[in-house]
């Protein structure tokens, strides 16, 4: 049985990537982490995703398997982020913004790991990439190759990191979603997905909620803008 497990934090990127897995999987579980980013609000849009993507799909209903929500406040703890603390987002002098989590997803796909082996579940499904992200080395390609060979031999698997969006851009994203799941799951994207680093949800726009100027919020729009133009 081809089987597996989705880093699902509620944004668009994750929410992409559960529909691919359901598209080619025959057993899917997700899983999600707390570790007190200021957009918490996504971890409450969730269930609402993962009660409505089933219905794209007849197919996919009973490929949906269990939800694991991860407490790693310690995360939060130990960092000094604007993704963790209430500070301005600035850049470095190399161009690595402050709202990078220093080990975020290498700790992700450790605990991924874990789950997995205890579900026997194969592969870990992430929505990092590389196109036109925002700086972060953890979501390089380099970096989750080395995480699956350290892992595999690590803990003695034979897991498999997919990564469905590493070379797409955000308009590339929505297009996956047209693709997977028609309009409906645009549509699901917009409405139930959030990605504002600011957990902004008061304001609406074509593309979705968010405060419309952070970081993430400029990405969804510009590839929301890109993806309609064509
Ligand atoms: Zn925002």
């Amino acid at each position: 049985m081809r089987t597996a497990l989705v880093l699902f934090s509620g944004g668009q990127d994750s929410t992409a990537c559960l529909a691919w897995a359901l598209d080619r999987f025959e057993r899917v579980e997700t899983i999600g982490f707390d570790y007190r980013q200021r957009h918490s609000v996504e971890l409450n849009q969730r269930a609402e995703i993962r009660s409505k993507i089933v219905k794209l799909d007849p197919a996919w209903p009973p490929r949906l398997g269990e939800d694991h929500m991860l407490d790693l406040g310690l995360l939060g703890e130990i960092s000094q982020t604007a993704m963790t603390r209430d500070i301005a987002i600035v850049c470095d002098e190399k161009g690595l913004p402050n709202t990078f989590v220093p080990g975020r997803n290498l700790m992700f796909f450790t605990f991924a790991a874990a789950i997995a082996t205890r579900r026997g579940l194969r592969h870990l499904v992430g929505g990092m990439c590389e196109t036109d992200y925002s700086g972060y080395p953890d979501c390089r390609d380099d970096t989750l190759k080395a995480m699956q060979i350290a892992l595999n031999l690590g803990m003695e698997k034979n897991f498999i990191i997919d990564t469905p969006l590493m070379w797409l851009d955000k308009a590339d994203t929505w297009r996956l979603a047209e693709s997977l799941g028609g309009s409906a799951f645009v549509d699901l994207i917009i409405e139930a997905t959030h990605s504002c680093y600011l957990g902004d949800r008061e304001h609406k726009w074509d593309w979705g909620f968010g405060c419309g100027a952070c970081p993430a919020c400029q990405l969804r729009a510009e590839g929301w803008r890109k993806y309609r133009a064509e």
